[in-house]
């Protein structure tokens, strides 16, 4: 994160984060979509893996699978979509915004500004 403004030099910067905040959510959406993808599989598995141990085994083998791919799903999605989000913000959008002279600016700005 910058530290500096390029035009007035201050150090009362705002980060807007805008790809950060919608690369999350669009990310756990996407997350969660392949969560109900996952949960089916999981179950499966545990489904199949209990068969063993017996009706009850399959029961617990469902449960057990469907929570342990739904977990998977959901962070894997916010975590991606949050990174990819970061990527954005400080590469294409002005994320930046000067609270003593309002320029808004990005990261690559200041990189140039700044050799
Ligand atoms: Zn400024």
């Amino acid at each position: 994160m910058p530290t500096n403004c390029p035009r007035c030099n201050s150090g009362r910067i705002d980060a807007k984060n805008y790809g950060k905040k919608a690369g999350s959510t669009i990310g756990t959406v996407a997350g969660a979509v392949s969560v109900a993808a996952s949960v089916f599989r999981g179950a499966e598995i545990g489904a199949t893996a209990g068969l063993v141990a017996g009706p009850v085994g399959t029961v617990v083998g469902s449960v057990a699978g469907a929570v342990i791919g739904g977990l998977i799903g959901g962070a894997t999605g916010g975590a991606i979509g949050a990174k990819l989000g970061e990527v954005i913000d400080q590469n294409v959008l002005d994320n930046y915004q000067c609270l003593n002279c309002n320029l808004k600016f990005s990261k690559a700005m200041t990189d140039s500004a700044q050799p």
